[in-house]
């Protein structure tokens, strides 16, 4: 292929809409298949959601005001073995916290001082491995990090700065043109451009979406007593508050609350913070101190009704933004690229396009049962305790004791750790056949 026309393409078997997380792995993951597949992104960084880039900020005090996102995924024991077979988990392995124990509590704490720390934890459903991690932490700079040095040893084209901004579909081809003005076409569009995703909408496929209600605070955290490895959950009236462990005894807090009450503890002092993450947490690690920014999260989780239409793909949150109670979100999308490479292997074998309609119906049947269960769970956990006093619950017997029957606990258990749900090659540690 001309050099020219390589790094200005018009037309390509497989793009890619948004460089996140998910189109950055998507790309990656693709790249083990027969198809030469394009990467487009609107941003030359990290994307911040936020709009908050400290590249675009226009002086140094602007920089220095913007909040350091330190926000961090959760990749269980399957995902962590896809990416290392993908060659991106060895340039991670020493930036992971692994988890070997996770606690999970319910209502508020009822050790209200550091000096009732020793009493008896309320944590009362407990889950450990003994032979390998349930999964990893890491910061998501550092996975962006990895992701972007590994892509550069693929075949990948990347184009940075530049946005698809309209999209037709005509003989069996993708067609879209971009704000510079450059046209592409292609077999297969895979939409990772996220939550408010404009290629879902341009291609009109719908979602449904709950309404804006809670926020989420998310924070690094230092404590008095060593993490041990262990994740914590305790599902509070407002929504949960989770600490994930991380490197050199530090934890990552996600604290979800009602949209006001977020607000209310984001005005906050650090000081009144730390009193106010005590008293929501209890004291199981002693003394918490926030260390760094807190940084604010609007939470409206969305689920598309059909992640296809023709020659269109969507992939990571622009499927599924899922509430992050259960840090499944980023798992998903891990999902969907190890599905969407066996689907595209196997149709390469039959000497199918990558948009062949059986490659979107494959998918499709592919991503149902794990998709649809994650959210559901998801949405029900949250609703389950999201202004529901625990003596409702008490009286309609549901909450913990429901979850601590034994058989529902050891399954909860292997499907967080991933591959059960989802038998695609990769997440069994296998490259797409
Ligand atoms: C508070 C919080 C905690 C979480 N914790 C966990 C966890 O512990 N574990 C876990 O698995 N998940 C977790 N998640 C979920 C996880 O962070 C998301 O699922 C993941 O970051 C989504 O990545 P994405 O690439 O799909 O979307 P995004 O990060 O939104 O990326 C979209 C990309 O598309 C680009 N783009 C948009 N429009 C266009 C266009 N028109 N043209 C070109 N490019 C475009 C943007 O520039 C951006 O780069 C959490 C989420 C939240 C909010």
């Amino acid at each position: 292929m001309p050099d020219k026309q390589k790094n200005d393409p018009k037309t390509a078997e497989i793009v890619i809409s948004g460089g996140g997380l998910t189109g950055l792995m998507m790309a990656i993951t693709l790249a083990h298949t027969p198809y030469d597949v394009t990467l487009i992104d609107r941003s030359s960084g990290i994307d911040r959601s936020s709009g908050s880039d400290p590249a675009s900020a226009n002086s140094a005090e602007e920089a220095a005001s913007i909040p350091r996102d330190r926000r961090t995924t959760t990749i269980h024991a399957a995902g962590a073995k896809m990416l290392d077979c993908l060659g991106v988990w060895s340039y991670l392995a020493d930036k992971a916290a692994p988890i070997w124990h996770m606690h999970v509590a319910e209502g508020a704490a009822t050790a209200t001082t550091n000096k009732h720390s020793q009493a008896k934890s309320d944590f009362n459903l407990h889950w450990s491995h003994d032979d390998a991690p349930m999964g990893y932490v890491v910061e998501n700079n550092h996975l962006f990090a990895a992701l972007k040095k590994r892509l550069t040893s693929t075949n990948v084209r990347y184009i940075q700065d530049e946005t698809i901004s309209s999209l037709s579909i005509s003989g069996q081809k993708a067609h879209m043109t971009c704000a510079s003005g450059r046209a592409i076409s292609c077999d297969l569009l895979i939409a990772c451009d996220g939550a408010n995703s404009p290629l879902r909408k341009l291609a009109g496929l719908k979602t449904r979406a709950a309404s804006h209600r809670q926020s989420a605070i998310v924070a690094v955290l230092k404590s008095e007593r060593p993490h041990g490895n262990s994740a914590f959950q305790r599902f509070l009236v407002g929504g949960p508050i989770a600490l994930m462990p991380m490197p050199n005894n530090l934890l990552s807090l996600v604290w979800t609350l009602p949209t006001h009450e977020a607000d209310a503890h984001m005005a906050m002092d650090n000081s009144q913070f730390d009193s106010a993450c005590n008293a929501a947490f209890g004291y199981d690690l002693g003394r918490l101190t926030v260390d760094g920014d807190r940084l604010l999260w609007p939470l409206a989780p969305a689920l598309s009704l059909s992640p296809t239409s023709d020659n269109i793909v969507l992939a990571g949150d622009a499927f599924h933004a899922i509430h992050p109670l259960a840090g499944q979100g980023y798992n998903l999308a891990l999902g969907d690229a190890a599905v969407l490479a066996d689907c595209l292997a196997q149709a390469h074998q039959r000497g199918l396009t990558a948009g062949h309609p059986s490659v979107l119906r494959d998918y499709a049947a592919g991503r149902n049962v794990e998709v649809l269960a994650m959210s559901a769970v998801t949405t029900a956990l949250n609703n389950l305790f999201f202004n529901m006093p625990r003596s409702v619950r008490r009286l309609s017997g549901i909450g913990m004791s429901l979850v601590n029957a034994s058989p529902l606990k050891r399954t909860l258990s292997h499907i967080a750790a991933g591959g059960k749900l989802n038998k695609a090659s990769l997440m069994q540690g296998k490259l797409p056949h």
